[in-house]
């Protein structure tokens, strides 16, 4: 049982003109066993609150709290984050120039667990794991995000969260990209992953779409650095008849 609880979250960036305040104060509590989808315009923020969760330097965290099971998430380190039980898989996944997604993966997993994965049984997953993920054996062969299409890095994504067995998932935009096979394997690999209820995932999205296929048991609509309204699914349907607007109007 895990529970991600951020309190009046305040991140700044660096610009030409001083620092700008991005987020503006994001409360939420998620919890074991819960998907929470966080929906917005473009530009509110979504991405700079999966940085700021992540520790990515670019952000400064002004002021607020980010625990996980109690915890102190900001004073951990990137490592330290992936090894307190967080996966974040970023909007744009960099490259990591001659390092193959066996390597990669590998390492990630002993950093992950502090000891190596058995040899034997862990080819056996990896090939399982990308089988599931609607990709060949010979990707583990390729280097990391090196010229991989869309559909590849999101793939990926679902490959390393089923291989890392985190706690609390933070997907952004694991749905931008994908035609609706990569959308289907993606969607099918965060509900085999959310089915744990041990398990807490924070869906970052921009579209509905990903919505049909992932029923989140949280909604929250995130507007100019905050959550606007939260509900239920029926408010994933209702900002798909209605997309943002009435939202976007009333913060400006
Ligand atoms: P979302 O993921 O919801 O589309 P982002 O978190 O990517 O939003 O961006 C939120 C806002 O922060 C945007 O208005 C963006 O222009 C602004 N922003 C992010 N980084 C910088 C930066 N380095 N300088 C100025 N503005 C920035
Ligand atoms: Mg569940
Ligand atoms: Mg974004």
């Amino acid at each position: 049982m895990s529970t991600l609880e951020i309190k009046d979250l305040h991140v700044s960036v660096e610009t030409e003109d001083g620092p700008k305040e991005i987020l503006k104060g994001v409360t939420l509590t998620i919890t074991s066993g819960e998907v929470h989808a966080i929906m917005g315009p473009n530009g509110s923020g979504k991405s700079t609150l999966a940085y700021s969760i992540a520790g990515h330097p670019k952000y400064d965290i002004t002021s607020g709290s980010v625990t996980l099971d109690g915890e102190d998430v900001l004073a951990m380190s990137v490592d330290e984050r992936a090894r307190a039980g967080m996966f974040l898989a970023m909007q744009y996944p960099v490259e990591v120039p001659g390092v193959s997604v066996a390597n990669f993966l590998r390492t990630a997993k002993t950093a992950i667990d502090g000891e190596a994965p058995k040899l034997r049984t862990w080819v056996k997953d990896v090939n399982g794991t990308l089988e599931r993920a609607g990709l060949d054996p010979t990707f583990s062969q390729r280097n990391v995000n090196e010229g991989f299409s869309g559909g590849e890095k999101k793939r990926h994504e679902i490959a390393q969260l089923e291989l890392l067995d985190p706690k609390v998932a933070i997907l952004d935009e694991t749905d931008s990209g994908l035609d609706i096979d990569a959308l289907k394997v993606v969607s099918d690999g965060v509900n085999r992953f959310a089915e744990d209820d041990d398990k807490a995932v924070l869906l970052i999205t921009h579209y509905t779409r990903i919505l049909r296929y992932i029923t989140p048991d949280h909604v929250h609509v995130f507007v100019a650095g905050r959550i606007a309204e939260s509900g239920g699914p029926a408010l994933a349907d209702e900002l798909e008849a209605n997309g943002y607007e009435k939202y976007v109007g009333a913060a400006v």
